[in-house]
């Protein structure tokens, strides 16, 4: 490497021992040839390539993942030709074929004229950093959706219903078209827990949660757990009678998965009880509103000796 000419050989040979004996890999490139004047030995052990093998620039982008190259070459060239440092971080190949993230910290060194002369950087093994920031943003992706999620039956739960509607609230008062909101609730299901046990409660919750959730079929319909044995299903540009057919599929999927319930009084069987509703949204009333009428609609059912569903039909 070059060196001021107050420096003695033997201030050289110190230099080189610490340079080569860092974690950081050194290396110079001449900028008029853009070739390698020099590679710390240390980047064997790391990529496999042996220092000589490092000729030209050209060797440098060639051992790059082709995902990474082209911004990456782009980006230094483009640093350099304007004299600017740099870092950038990449996935180098190794000998055997595999990647390691290398962040490469560059300085750019000019002759006394100002002009760009070499670049001399150091080249930084930052695989176990990228490993980790990986994990922590798998696992923000995890949170973020377990926080839409009931931890019981898996479906959407209460946040993720609120959101929906509303997003799907403001769409129909948009464009006119009819929402639909079926509410669930399952009969006496305070008298199920006494009879089989809380454990046996929440496997008929998660039971009747799969039924349920392939009872409405588009795309934007949304199923989701509305709170402790209530289910709730927004059905976006769906009429009356559409939504009234869904309740009844509701309905009939519970019974054909035949649960037990000895201590019911409507029968032999878990049932359910629906309540039906249906608006062109304007900004006369809030989706609260809406809710809160669907909810009197399903408090009919219930009256009405449940296993049944309240509709404007
Ligand atoms: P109704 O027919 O009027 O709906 O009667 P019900 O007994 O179903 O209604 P109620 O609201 O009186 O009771 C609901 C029961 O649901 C009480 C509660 O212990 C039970 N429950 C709510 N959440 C869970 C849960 O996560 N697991 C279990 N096992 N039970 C739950
Ligand atoms: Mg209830
Ligand atoms: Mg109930």
């Amino acid at each position: 490497m070059t060196r001021p000419a107050d420096h003695t050989p033997a201030d050289a040979a110190v230099y080189k021992t610490l340079l080569e004996s860092t974690k950081a890999i050194p290396w110079q490139i001449d900028w008029k040839t853009l070739t390698f004047t020099y590679i710390g030995p240390q980047i064997e052990q790391l990529l496999g390539w042996s220092p000589s093998s490092w000729v030209t620039v050209q060797d440098w982008a060639e051992r790059m993942h082709p995902e990474d190259r082209e911004t990456v070459v782009n980006f230094c060239v483009a640093q350099s030709q304007a004299g600017t440092d740099h870092e950038a971080d990449y996935r180098a190949l190794t000998k055997d074929g595999e990647h390691v993230w290398i962040r490469d910290v560059v300085h750019v060194m000019r002759n006394e004229a100002g002009e760009v002369e070499s670049l001399v950087g150091f080249m930084f093994d930052i695989s176990e950093r990228k490993k980790t920031e990986q994990q922590l943003l798998d696992l923000q992706k995890e949170l973020e959706s377990l926080s839409f999620k009931d931890g019981l039956t898996g479906v959407s739960n209460r946040r993720m219903f609120d959101a929906i509607l509303e997003a799907e609230w403001v769409a129909a008062r948009r464009t006119g078209q009819p929402l639909s909101l079926i509410l669930i609730d399952i009969d006496y299901f305070k008298q199920y827990n006494d009879s089989y046990g809380h454990i046996q409660g929440d496997a008929c919750l998660k039971q009747v949660a799969r039924a349920l959730a392939g009872a409405a079929t588009r795309a934007r319909d949304a199923f989701a757990r509305f709170g402790g044995e209530e289910f709730v299903l927004i059905l976006p540009a769906t009429d009356e009678a559409a939504a009234s057919k869904i309740a009844e599929r509701c309905r009939r999927l519970i019974f054909k998965e035949q649960i037990p319930h000895d201590s019911s009084p409507v029968g032999q069987l878990l049932t359910i009880s629906l309540g039906v509703g249906t608006i062109v949204p304007t900004h006369q009333e809030t989706a609260i509103d809406f809710v809160e009428a669907v909810d009197r609609r399903l408090y009919q059912a219930k009256q009405r000796g449940r296993n049944c569903i309240v509709s404007a039909l």
